[in-house]
């Protein structure tokens, strides 16, 4: 653990830690002198919030809100008491904006080392990161985490897949943060190049839903590359909250993430009603800015889908663990009237050991009805034939959606070398989105 106090310390301890910052929090919003907060927090008074428990009785933070205060309109600082922004981009309008002061730069380089060390990195590594650097939250958050743990870090940032390997390999990178795509895609370069000399241990991977099953092909892709059992594990976070950090899978229990409580408070919501949902259940997340100073938020609805679980993990950290995702309130497709999360197909599709992890969907608008193609690649050029009817069958019985799926051989889907790789196609005219025959 890289902060072993603040990550393995008593559940009470870190509620009273948490009311304090909360009463706190609630303090430098009344006193900002910022018309977004005095506007959204006027219904407030400070007895109303003790702590924790009267989370509910605060109102939400949004998207939005962001847009509409853009660009520097919910500081809760001078703006010249910031030292750095960031920007996200949206798909439309303005980017949001986001600000940080000297102490929130601090805290997200410590989140993010703990992070790292959460994946099983060491002060004594060399971290190869190669998300994006920029605007982007990813590859400067991974490089002061990583710098803060006292790994040597290597800023490879996107795209340039021959020096990144040449790089990886020379320089014995022992971690590898990137999107999950770009990591299976440096594998299967490193592959065809028949790369000697990789040492990697662990992979951290993040800005990109991924399932369980991406996880055994990716983690099965870097084994084969050196020799020992690579971990990939899962880093969470979003620029308005942090950026990445908020969240990491531990090596003991993959598949939920500890969220740094102490920092970012979690609530799963109904996403329709807005009501506080019990322990365990799968609903909106929304995170409240315990510590930050320029640019806090309250109840920030996430849009990720998921559910929050307390309780003791093996590796002796007492944060509770949201699931990895579902998916966004957003990129929920709705295909004849059944709600599907790209994931979930995901997750479907890759229990077939023949796939190779490279998939994506076609959503056909050309007529009334929607048509739903799922597109999956194999290991290698040969395709059995039934695969197609087999993985029909399977989405069917899971999911409830009927769709056309196509098997083709490694190397046929486009991949992607500079930021998220796009799962999800729309199609209303008659080129194909993948550049695919029909
Ligand atoms: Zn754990």
């Amino acid at each position: 653990m890289f902060q072993p106090d603040a990550e393995s310390a008593p559940v009470d301890a870190r509620r009273t830690q948490q009311d304090e910052r909360l009463r706190d929090l609630l303090r430098r919003l009344a006193g900002c002198d910022q018309p977004f907060w005095t506007e959204r927090l006027a219904e407030v008074t400070p007895d109303d919030v003790d702590g924790v428990d009267d989370l509910a009785a605060l109102p939400f933070t949004a998207k939005p809100d962001l847009r509409a205060t853009y660009p520097f309109g919910m500081l809760a600082v001078p703006r010249d008491a910031t030292v750095r922004a960031h920007a996200s981009s949206g798909t439309s309008g303005k980017p949001t904006v986001v600000a940080y002061t000297a102490r929130d730069v601090e805290i997200f380089a410590e989140v993010v080392a703990r992070s790292i060390a959460c994946a099983g990195g060491r002060r004594s590594d060399v971290l190869h990161v190669a998300y994006g650097y920029g605007l982007f939250t990813g590859g400067l958050g991974l490089h002061y985490g990583g710098e803060r743990l006292g790994a040597t870090v290597i800023p490879a940032s996107g795209g340039n897949t021959d020096l990144q390997l040449t790089l990886l390999a020379d320089l014995g990178a022992d971690g590898l943060a990137c999107t999950p795509s770009f990591a299976m895609l440096l594998a299967e370069r490193a592959e065809a190049d028949d790369l000697q000399d990789l040492r990697v241990r662990y992979l951290i991977c993040g800005a990109e839903p991924w399932s369980g099953g991406f996880r055994d092909r990716l983690e099965d892709a870097w084994s084969a590359l050196t020799d020992r059992r690579v971990v990939a594990r899962d880093i969470y976070g979003l620029s308005e909250v942090i950026g990445p950090g908020v969240a990491m899978e531990c090596v003991e229990a993959p598949g939920a993430l500890h969220v740094f409580d102490d920092h970012f408070l979690p609530e799963i919501i109904d996403p329709h009603r807005g009501t506080v949902l019990p322990d365990g259940e799968r609903g909106e997340l929304v995170l409240t800015t315990l510590t930050k100073q320029a640019q806090p938020v309250v109840r920030y609805r996430t849009g990720d889908v998921t559910r929050l679980t307390h309780g003791a993990c093996a590796c002796g950290r007492t944060h509770p663990r949201i699931d990895r995702l579902s998916g966004r309130t957003d990129d929920m497709l709705v295909v004849r009237g059944v709600n599907v999360f790209p994931r979930e197909i995901e997750a479907a599709l890759l229990e077939h050991q023949q796939l190779n992890g490279n998939w994506a969907l076609v959503l056909d608008h050309r007529s009334t009805l929607l048509r739903l193609e799922v597109h999956a690649e194999v290991h290698g050029s040969h395709v059995d034939p039934q695969l197609a009817a087999v993985l029909a069958q399977r989405l069917t019985s899971r999911l409830r959606v009927s769709s056309v799926v196509v098997v083709h051989p490694a190397g046929t889907l486009p991949r992607t070398a500079v930021g998220k790789v796009q799962r999800v196609h729309h199609r209303y005219e008659d080129a194909h989105p993948l550049g695919l025959p029909d």
